[in-house]
């Protein structure tokens, strides 16, 4: 399959992953948020509003998915926004589901001399 490796400031040109998925945190996560921005789902869960549809957008997406975007509390943004990774199974997830080709997760080298460091006390 097609696939690149991710730029750091890849999110800024997709968005793709706050138009597939429902985003949910825990209630209390949405007190500093707008108002308008959140919906009740259950007793103790609210989400994003907009991403609890058949076909999700959230509220505070700003911009055009695949070109330009962001988010319009990205400061303020949910747990759960804040754990897709770019290049994540999530993320690729999403990207595939917009037509975006996938990101290869690019491991960090192991530093091949780990074991002999040691911590000067
Ligand atoms: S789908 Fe991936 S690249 Fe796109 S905005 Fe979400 S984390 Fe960033
Ligand atoms: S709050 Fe921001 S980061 Fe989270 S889904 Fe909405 S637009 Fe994306």
């Amino acid at each position: 399959m097609l696939s690149q490796v991710p730029t750091q400031d890849a999110c800024l040109s997709c968005g793709a992953c706050c138009a597939y998925f429902r985003v949910s945190f825990y209630w209390a996560e949405g007190i500093p948020m707008p108002e308008n921005y959140t919906e009740p789902l259950t007793s103790v869960y609210s989400c994003m509003a907009g991403t609890n549809q058949k076909n999700p957008r959230c509220i505070a997406l700003q911009g055009t998915i695949g070109e330009q975007v962001s988010c319009g509390m990205y400061e303020l943004r949910s747990s759960s926004c804040k754990e897709v990774q770019i290049a994540d199974a999530q993320c690729n997830k999403a990207r595939m589901a917009h037509n975006m080709v996938p990101f290869i997760q690019i491991e960090a080298d192991e530093a091949e001399n780990d074991d002999n460091f040691e911590r000067v006390s």
